[in-house]
């Protein structure tokens, strides 16, 4: 498999050279609004310590990830008005991975909603700023 290359843009937003709606951070991982939104709420959960993707990720990282992702998911279900959540993560080009930096999509949803394609229009910027703070609110411990 190829190695991870540092140089990708959740890195550059790990780093803070580039701007993100953040929604939560801790010493391990980062979770932040998704600019191409498959579903109002759509958010990103990336782990710190870099890896291409699922495959070739430590799993003392995978663990310290998942509990980001459902502390997240509980958020973002909360704080949109959802009813539940889609756990999505994609590993490989051939499998629709885009961003080689490992990470968890987070979609909430409601009953009947439906969701836009992978990696489609870009999002308001005030809108994601909206939804970041919905899902902040919401944030438990
Ligand atoms: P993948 O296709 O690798 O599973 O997902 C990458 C995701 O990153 C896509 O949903 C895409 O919309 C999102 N994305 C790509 N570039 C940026 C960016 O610069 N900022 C943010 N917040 N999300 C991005």
């Amino acid at each position: 498999m190829t190695q991870y290359d540092p140089n990708n843009i959740f890195t550059k937003i790990l780093k803070g050279e580039i701007p993100s709606h953040k929604i939560f951070e801790d010493d391990h991982t980062l979770a932040f609004m998704d600019v191409m939104p498959m579903v109002d709420g759509h958010c990103l959960v990336i782990p710190k310590r870099g890896s291409r993707n699922l495959l070739d990720a430590d799993p003392t990282v995978l663990a310290q990830v998942m509990a980001a992702v459902q502390k997240v998911a509980r958020a973002a279900v909360k704080g949109m008005g959802a009813e539940g959540c889609q756990i999505r993560q994609y590993n490989e080009q051939a499998a629709g991975q885009t961003v080689f930096h490992l990470h968890f999509h987070v979609l909430p949803l409601r009953t009947g909603d439906s969701v836009k394609p992978h990696v489609g229009g870009m999002a308001d910027h005030a809108v994601l700023a909206r939804h970041a703070e919905l899902i902040r609110a919401a944030i438990e411990g």
